[in-house]
């Protein structure tokens, strides 16, 4: 078997991992590697026997290994600062965590709803699991899950702080770190154990693929991993690994300007909020009440390090900048709703981390999303088209508000 990590690579910039990391795997002069999409792999016909396949044998077998995995592997691997095993879906990979770590007590934060659906599987399997909020104390408890940025808020947790109470109580922390993938975060630095990636997000990143990734700081787990996987056909596909390898090529520069048009968009939103409100010193103009008035909360992890609750260690951990999904809170259903159908650019859509923004309506997917409330996802669309779009839906709600209360 050929090294899936190649620590040369551990020194250089995120940006030039992405593209290099996997070159110690090349088998073809290809400059951009070849879609393999064969399922099996001719024997070593000199050195074959019963159970051997020989030194030089790569790979027998697509559920086991691939070339082009092998290579999204070595990607990945080194751009976490762990090692990465790869997964048909990002909840496949959840799945995975809970088989390879077995744990009886797990302590949950806010997450993604399927990771909550996962655990129910999970719980309907082994009998006795128990499932406890992260807040609460972590007595018995041998596995902490936390998802940080938070879907669908774009808020960030204090790793380290869960890290140090998880390891008190011996148990172990998973960072589900989907919403800020390197080189915005890197989980293991604050002590995290395992960290988890839906690869359909932003290290897909084109909303063409579904996949999901563990990375284990042990490698040995990541062994014993990639034999269940082998035994459970868990991977991901052919083209899905494909799809990716040429997507991580692009994900540092990607990621980096997301970030930045999200935190602009973010900064004027909250500013449209502020400045419809009344207070001592200031009077809303007319325009100010349209374009702010119905935006009840903003949420995203810059206003939380701008707040009051500020934590350093939170600014620490996001070395590049915080994730591109945030959430915008409307006084009603209605208005969340009108907001969703009314922006242009932001197509009306699930999922997120992609190369175009996407405003999603949680509710109706996660009975405890607040219907008031809209996700956002931002792309690569320039920084003034998005504050356009806004801009005419804001004024878009305001005009039909106005025109039902004339009706009335
Ligand atoms: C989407 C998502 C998942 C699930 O990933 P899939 O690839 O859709 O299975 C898990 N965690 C978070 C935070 C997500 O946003």
């Amino acid at each position: 078997m050929v090294e899936i990590k190649n620590p040369l690579y551990n020194c250089v910039a995120p940006s030039t991992q992405a593209v290099h990391a996997d070159s110690h795997t090349r088998v073809t002069s290809d400059v951009s590697p070849p879609i393999s999409v064969s399922t099996t792999f001719e024997y070593n016909k000199e050195v074959v026997d019963a159970c051997n396949y020989g030194p030089d044998q790569r790979h027998t077998y697509a559920r086991e290994s691939t070339p082009t995995n092998i290579k999204v592997e070595s990607v990945l691997s080194t751009l976490t600062e762990g090692h990465a095993v790869l997964y048909g879906s990002g909840l496949t990979a959840a799945l995975a965590v809970l088989i390879q770590y077995k744990p009886k007590k797990i302590a949950l934060s806010e997450c993604y709803f399927g990771i909550r659906k996962v655990l129910e599987q999970y719980q309907a399997l082994v009998p006795n699991v128990q499932v406890i909020g992260s807040e609460c104390s972590y007595d018995g408890v041998d596995l902490v899950w936390i998802e940080s940025p938070i879907n669908p808020s774009g808020e960030v947790k204090d790793i380290a702080a869960y890290a140090l109470r998880a390891h008190a109580a011996g148990a172990i922390l998973v960072v589900d770190s989907t919403l800020a993938p390197p080189p915005l975060s890197y989980p293991f630095r604050q002590g995290a154990d395992v960290v988890v990636h839906s690869a359909t997000k932003y290290l897909g990143g084109h909303s063409d693929l579904l996949a999901g990734v563990v990375v284990t700081r042990a490698a040995k787990s990541a062994e014993a991993m990639r034999y269940s996987r082998y035994v459970l056909g868990t991977g991901a596909g052919s083209l899905e690994n494909w799809l990716l390898l040429r997507s991580l090529r692009t994900l540092t520069i990607r990621i980096r300007q997301q970030s930045v048009t999200a935190a602009r968009i973010v900064a004027l939103l909250e500013s449209y909020r502020r400045s419809a409100v009344v207070t001592a010193c200031h009077t809303p103009t007319a325009l100010e009440l349209s374009l702010g008035r119905c935006l009840s909360v903003v949420r995203h992890a810059t206003l939380q390090i701008n707040g009051a609750h500020c934590n350093a260690n939170i600014a620490q951990q996001h070395p590049e900048g915080f994730g591109a999904v945030f959430s915008v809170a409307f006084a009603s259903k209605a208005q969340a709703l009108f907001v969703a159908r009314a922006l242009r650019l932001h197509r009306f859509a699930t999922s997120l981390g992609g190369v175009e923004s996407l405003v999603d309506w949680r509710h109706a997917w996660d009975e405890t999303a607040e219907p008031t409330v809209l996700r956002i996802s931002i792309g690569l669309e320039a920084y003034d088209d998005l504050a356009s779009d806004w801009k005419q839906a804001l004024l878009a709600l305001d005009e039909s508000e106005k025109k039902a209360a004339a009706k009335l």
